[in-house]
């Protein structure tokens, strides 16, 4: 379509949809919604799509940047002034302010990581559209203030597999129903129990995109169960994990209980903060680590894309929180009635928006609040100091592993050139090194020491409340991996760890009876299911494995 004076026309999703966005009864595919972007990218200079990468199940991933032209013209020098911010080794704070005066703040959506909580994903055509479109002055505000990074979608594959499934069963009696199956090849809904691990290909490339971008704010914004409040924002329930920073605990509030106030005043019913959902772990949260205030939405769920009818009496109480009961962090309790994708999608989107305000009338207070953080995190002067891990261990390529996670986790890696000593005791040249007095301290602090969960109770003298769902992450427990945490400050002649840091594998002998793999390493696991997948047959000796006693060793073989 094209304009009078030669120019793109910016389309309308239902343009590309041939429907509205939201639409009972109706999902797009992902590649359906990938062109959207890509055509309104192609239509106005406030937008521009980006492919991340691929999907596990080769998808694109695609990351969509929303901003005045003039900010986008400068992405470079402003993406140089976060960097700076986000690690401000070697500067002074009064050298801040010029920074945050000439910066954007930088705001993150993350929409639907679970693939069957489609409103975010939608909602996020409708938002793109409004702000390519807009001229009010709020949208303005955003535009000039902030570079609006939206993720439509966290999880492509899942998403198209229930694009298929919904239309699969669209207009017979199982309609909306749940897949039975996962929507992810390897870990289904715990794609959001992986930003501790950052094992699959999509958590690798938002990590990646994260520590390109360092946003002072990411929503990630989810779908919940359907017979409970509509809209949950944080604050979080207690307890949070100690190494958030506190700027970050207390921001969780000031911001959750705005955006929960704009979607009141838009008379949206059943909006609850503060009810459920705690915030102690990272394999939930990103940026809450990486300097961001990271906030979480939960949209009451419809069936997929089908409208559910819900009466009053059917609304439950669920950790302590009644959706029936007013109260000042649920205002205005819904009655019940119909609840519909489309009314998900204009929740969210009005949280996003109110959201994207915040990032940009409060832009020098973000700025500022991040600069401020992030020197508090580089120049932290309490123990623990730094964490140690000698070569010698039972199983070093996981070392190596541990090592190459928290690496994409931003963490800088040293490696000791000479002998030392910490804490009075004496370490071999070679030994890795993370010190905590570096940008991403608080996530490798939280990652290597051991938690230790409060113990809360339901009411004093009560039986323990249960955690949200992970109440430890320790990666060297986790991982089998020898470590020391060091109190005080050392010095030690060290230089950044080069390359991964992998010891080489080797082979010995010529395998004329078949090959024996030591059980010491995890990876012998992913050798034997290799081995199994190509035909190879082995077997699990039962006694001594070696070359004297001649005859059949029992070792590994190799098979017909
Ligand atoms: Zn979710």
């Amino acid at each position: 379509m094209t304009a009078t004076d030669g120019a793109t026309a910016i389309p309308a999703p239902e343009a590309v949809l041939g429907y509205p966005v939201g639409a009972e009864r109706k999902i797009p595919d992902w590649p359906v919604m990938v062109d959207y972007f890509r055509q309104l990218a192609a239509a106005t200079d406030r937008v521009e799509v980006e492919e991340l990468g691929l999907s596990t199940d080769g998808n694109p991933l695609i990351l969509v940047t929303i901003s005045s032209p003039e900010n986008l013209a400068r992405r470079e020098d402003l993406r140089a002034i976060n960097a700076r911010l986000f690690d401000p080794r070697g500067t002074k704070a009064e050298e801040d302010g010029s920074w945050i005066a000439t910066g954007r703040s930088v705001a993150l959506l993350l929409c639907t990581q679970h693939s069957n909580e489609l409103g975010a994903a939608l909602m996020t055509l409708e938002l793109a559209h409004d702000l390519a479109t807009r001229d009010d002055s709020a949208t303005r505000t955003v535009l000039e203030n902030t570079i609006t990074l939206i993720v439509p979608c966290a999880n492509p594959d899942g998403h198209r597999m229930i694009a298929k499934w919904y239309a699969r069963w669209l207009d017979t009696p199982y309609e909306g129903q749940g897949m039975p199956w996962l929507y992810h090849r390897y870990v289904g809904h715990d794609n959001n129990r992986d930003w501790f691990m950052l094992t699959q290909a999509e958590t690798r490339l938002l990590a990646a995109l994260h520590n390109r971008e360092h946003p002072q704010m990411v929503f990630d914004m989810h779908q919940m169960g359907r017979d409970g409040a509509r809209f949950m924002l944080p604050p979080f329930i207690d307890p949070l994990d100690p190494n958030q920073d506190p700027v970050i605990q207390a921001s969780f509030a000031e911001i959750g209980t705005s955006l929960a106030a704009k979607l009141v005043q838009a008379g949206k019913e059943g909006v609850a903060t503060h009810i459920i959902f705690d915030n102690y772990s990272p394999s939930l949260s990103y940026g809450n680590y990486h300097g961001s205030v990271d906030l979480l939405s939960e949209a009451a769920s419809c069936k997929l894309a089908t409208t559910v009818e819900i009466p009053e009496g059917d609304l439950k109480t669920r950790s302590g929180h009644d959706p029936l009961r007013r109260s000042w962090n649920h205002p205005l309790p819904w009655k019940g009635g119909s609840w519909s994708l489309r009314d998900i999608v204009e929740y969210d989107k009005i949280a996003a928006f109110a959201f994207l305000e915040h990032a940009a009338r409060d832009r020098e207070g973000w700025l500022s609040r991040f600069a401020g953080l992030m020197r508090r995190t580089v120049e932290r002067d309490e123990a623990p100091c730094a964490y140690l891990f000698p070569l010698r261990q039972d199983d070093p390529v996981a070392l190596a592993e541990l090592l190459e996670t928290l690496a994409r986790g931003a963490v800088e890696i040293h490696e000791a050139t000479m002998p030392f000593s910490a804490d009075g005791v004496n370490y071999d040249a070679g030994t890795r090194i993370v010190f905590l007095q570096q940008p991403a301290g608080n996530f490798a602090k939280t990652l290597l020491e051991i938690q230790h969960y409060p113990d809360l109770r339901r009411w004093p003298e009560g039986p323990p409340q249960p955690p949200y769902d992970i109440a430890g992450h320790t990666l060297p427990l986790q991982m089998g991996v020898a470590w020391v945490e060091v109190k005080k400050a050392f010095e030690a002649a060290t230089q950044p760890l080069v390359g991964n840091g992998r010891p080489p594998g080797s082979v010995e002998g010529e395998g004329r009876y078949g090959y024996a793999i030591s059980p010491t390493t995890n990876r012998a696991a992913a050798a034997i299911n290799r081995l199994h997948a190509a035909g190879v047959s082995f077997a699990w000796p039962t006694g001594r494995v070696g070359p004297a006693t001649g005859g059949d060793s029992g070792a590994a073989h190799r098979g017909g």
